[in-house]
């Protein structure tokens, strides 16, 4: 069977692909693959665009471990499959009168493969996904059940939260959440210089504060979503459809069609983009979080001290004009709280992450890897799930809490029962 992820550029071709029915199937089958010798990886949604779920041997699907298994009241947490897809499990919680506090900008990701890359929305008084998670279950390097939560193994909790999939198969997960709440979304043009000056008080003023830069112009189109107390005033049905799926998909997707063909009327088309409305509607938190994204891309994120946001963007900008790159998607800013999460990107750091995106089939290493030399310089971590070219030497460095992480591998996987290509690249095994 040939594998792909969601951008095209990750093939795999697994000897074995498995779908268990349930744990015990999954630790029998770890278990066998151990005893064997043979290399075990999880894939998710496949939105990941480093090799992380990549598996040329034993492929696993947990697509069968989904949906919500216990809701608790009392702690706020629910208790879900780790295959739950999010947009599922946001429909899920809806259904209860919750919602997970915070969330990114898509919601096709599974719970599991989302936290397992530090997966992360925008607002600086919020951490990612994983500092969500309350409790899990995982199967071992070596095919043993492992309960993970503040009474039991809270070491493992710990650490696993985020761990690329290299300690174990995550098969339930715990995560708190909030009652429904709706979000009034102010989206609207802004020069960058204005942005840019003012970002203190746009991020710590804004429960969740974005911006995407348009190369080629000086403007930034701001994103600004806050918690309201009603009413609810979605966008008309026609509107968010004409808005959200055609402008910013359909029509989207033509224009860099057009500027893959012609790279040099990217700029021209660049001011064609749909910048210059003002939009203001409010909805339930996860309609407003995420949205669909049709249009195919390859995408570079890394996170730094929230401080180098706004150096790190001008020295960007400065590279692109100096060396004529041509790109037809905007540059995009989005802000967090520190963690304690030792593979967090946002561990011991309030960050600040800035993505940039290339319209698939075009090149992007050349741009990326001048991207990265910049955001190196600004001790910027790679996000686990998005192309980046460190190997373990330099990360190790960019995370304190790295042996703690290698610590628990050692203990969870000594015998590297999850390996792959991209574990020996970021982990050196
Ligand atoms: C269009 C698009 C938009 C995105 N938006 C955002 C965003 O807003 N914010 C952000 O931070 N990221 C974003 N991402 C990145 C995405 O959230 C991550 O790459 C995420 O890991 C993908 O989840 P997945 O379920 O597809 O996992 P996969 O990509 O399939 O796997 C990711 C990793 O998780 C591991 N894994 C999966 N399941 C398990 C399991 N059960 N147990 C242990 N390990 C497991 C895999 O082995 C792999 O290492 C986006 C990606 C795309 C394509």
């Amino acid at each position: 069977m040939k594998w792909t992820n969601w951008a095209g550029n990750q093939v795999a071709r697994p000897e074995t692909v498995a779908d268990p029915a349930d744990e015990a199937a999954l630790a029998t089958l770890v278990r066998d693959a151990h005893i064997q010798g043979r290399a075990v990886r999880v894939v998710g949604s496949g939105h990941s665009f480093t090799g992380a779920a990549v598996s040329n041997d034993v492929m696993v699907r947990i697509g069968r471990l989904s949906g919500i298994r216990s809701v608790d009241r009392d702690a706020m947490t629910v208790t879900v499959g780790a295959g739950t897809p999010l947009w599922r499990l946001n429909e899920l919680l809806h259904g209860e009168g919750l919602a997970l506090p915070n969330l990114g900008d898509i919601a096709y990701q599974t719970v599991a493969g989302a936290i397992s890359t530090s997966t992360h929305g925008t607002g600086v008084r919020l951490g990612g996904l994983a500092t969500q998670v309350r409790g899990m279950r995982l199967v071992d390097g070596a095919g043993n059940l492992v309960t993970a939560c503040p009474s039991e193994n809270p070491d493992v909790l710990d650490v696993a939260r985020v761990a690329v999939g290299a300690l174990g198969v995550i098969t339930e997960v715990t995560l708190s959440v909030v009652p429904t709440f709706l979000l009034r979304a102010v989206e609207a043009p802004m020069r960058l210089d204005r942005v840019l000056g003012s970002l203190p008080e746009l991020v710590g003023e804004n429960d969740h504060f974005e911006f995407f830069w348009v190369p080629h112009t000086g403007w930034a189109l701001t994103k600004r979503n806050n918690r309201t107390d009603g009413p609810r005033e979605p966008l008309p049905r026609f509107r968010g459809w004409f808005e959200t799926t055609f402008m910013e998909n359909v029509a989207f997707g033509a224009v860099c069609r057009a500027g893959r063909l012609v790279p040099s009327a990217i700029p021209k088309l660049a001011k064609a983009l749909p910048s210059s409305g003002e939009r203001t509607y409010s909805d339930f938190s996860h309609r407003v979080f995420a949205s669909p994204r049709l249009v195919k891309f390859y995408e570079m994120e890394q996170a730094m001290p929230i401080d180098a946001a706004a150096p790190a963007l001008t020295e960007i900008k400065a590279m692109v004009e100096r060396k004529g790159y041509m790109l037809n998607f905007p540059v995009e800013v989005r802000f967090t709280a520190a963690d304690d999460i030792p593979l967090s990107t946002a561990n011991g750091r309030v960050s600040a992450y800035i993505a940039v995106h290339v319209y698939k089939g075009m090149q992007h290493e050349p741009f990326m890897r001048d991207v990265e030399d910049i955001l190196r310089a600004h001790d910027a971590r790679p996000h686990w799930g998005k192309i980046h070219f460190r190997g373990a030497e330099e990360l190790s460095g960019l995370y304190p809490r790295w042996d703690d992480f290698m610590a628990m591998r050692d203990r969870l996987d000594p015998d590297r029962t999850f390996r792959n290509d991209y574990t020996r690249q970021v982990f050196g095994a």
